[in-house]
């Protein structure tokens, strides 16, 4: 059924001004440890068989040439993930050269945020966004999570704060709150429950409840509304990556070629996602192209997970759109390799707050399938 109500910034007279997006991380020295020393990046015989296996996992998206300008980054990175007893968690959206050749742990947020709970290492590098990290401390308290910039931000997480929450809540009293995980960890701290794009249907049913409000993507509670009887009542917040898809791209590439498949994240406009063969999380979108093995595929969702998917895939061919996020690319080799050896930026949360947004990630962990 259409969400029976959407709500923003604006409908809010006495909402207050001003922005605390987040202001729980910092830049510092973790814990005291000294700074490393840069390691040679020179391109040598030795760096070019270290690195020729991971080369491998990424050949069919890496041209050739531009492998002796990564190579020795990715080097230096994993010798000092040992040397720091540290792992790297990596976004679907992270670059190939990331993604396949640093990372530890790859996928979407679920994913990210169940493995985040299984870390044995004393330091997380978290290559996502802001708000990936500060989930991955929220689970990891008593770890250093590092983010290697942490002006990586998100428009969903931006577009809400905590006293927002708390206005919906006057305004729909008794009515559970749902976040999806792109939140930041003040306005976690104030819902009932998280959820991904992955288990968001199953999580505002597990509720029991007629009404829920999900927040901030209006386009992922559009999307939950056509999947259940609940009344979904949402915010006025979208992701900038995919509400620029439209369904007249989609139709142009389906006339150009009608044996295309294309597959949509439900972050998309509603009338992206009614052109689209499926639907679902870049987990589920990940797994549709492993059984499936299409010969021309679009993946409606950000570039570097068509790439991704590409290179462990070759034979599927991706073909574009796909929008870049500016946010997941201030991720780089270069400040990866910097937050390793200098161990900034520290995600830091206040303990109290830290303890209320937990719970809401922890029942959305705990959910039973
Ligand atoms: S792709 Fe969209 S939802 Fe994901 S981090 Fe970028 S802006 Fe946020």
């Amino acid at each position: 059924m259409p969400i029976t109500g959407i709500y923003g910034p604006d409908d809010f007279a006495n909402r207050p001004q001003g922005r605390t997006i987040s202001s729980v991380t910092r830049a510092t020295l973790g814990r005291g440890e000294l700074a490393l020393p840069t390691p040679s990046l020179d391109w040598t015989p030795a760096v070019e068989r270290a690195t020729a296996s991971l080369y491998e996992r990424v050949k069919h998206v890496i041209p050739p040439i531009e492998w002796p300008l990564m190579a020795p980054t990715i080097k230096a990175i994993n010798e000092l993930k040992c040397a720091r007893n540290a792992v790297i968690l990596a976004h679907n959206y992270q670059a190939p050269e990331i993604f396949h050749c640093v990372a530890d742990i790859g996928g979407d947020s679920l994913q990210l945020a169940v493995e985040a709970t299984k870390v044995k290492a004393d330091i997380i590098v978290q290559c996502g966004v802001h708000f990936m990290a500060e989930t991955s401390k929220l689970l990891n308290p008593d770890k250093t999570v590092l983010i290697p910039d942490s002006r990586a931000g998100c428009s969903l997480a931006a577009s809400i704060t905590g006293a927002d929450v708390r206005l919906l809540r006057e305004k729909f009293p008794g009515v559970p709150v749902v976040a999806y995980v792109n939140t930041s960890a003040e306005v976690k701290a104030e819902v009932d429950i998280c959820c991904t794009s992955s288990n968001a249907v199953q999580v505002v049913e597990s509720l029991n409840a007629p009404n829920v409000i999900f927040l901030p993507d209006r386009y992922l509670a559009t999307y939950v509304a056509s999947k259940t009887d609940v009344k979904i009542i949402a915010w006025k917040g979208a992701c900038e990556v995919h509400e620029r898809f439209t369904g007249d791209e989609l139709r142009s590439l389906r006339e150009a070629d009608p044996t295309v498949q294309i597959i949509a994240h439900p972050e998309c406009p509603p009338d992206v996602l009614a052109e689209a063969d499926f639907t679902g999380s870049t987990a589920h979108m990940i797994s549709w192209v492993r059984n499936k093995r299409p010969r021309r595929l679009v993946m409606i969702t950000e570039c570097s997970m068509a790439d991704n998917v590409r290179a462990e895939l070759p034979d599927v061919e991706m073909l574009r759109p796909c929008n870049l996020c500016p946010h997941m690319k201030r991720i780089t080799l270069a400040n990866i390799l910097e937050s390793l050896l200098t161990l900034r930026e520290e995600v830091t949360i206040d303990p109290a707050l830290a303890a209320r947004a937990r719970r809401s990630v922890e029942r959305m962990i705990n959910l039973k399938n």
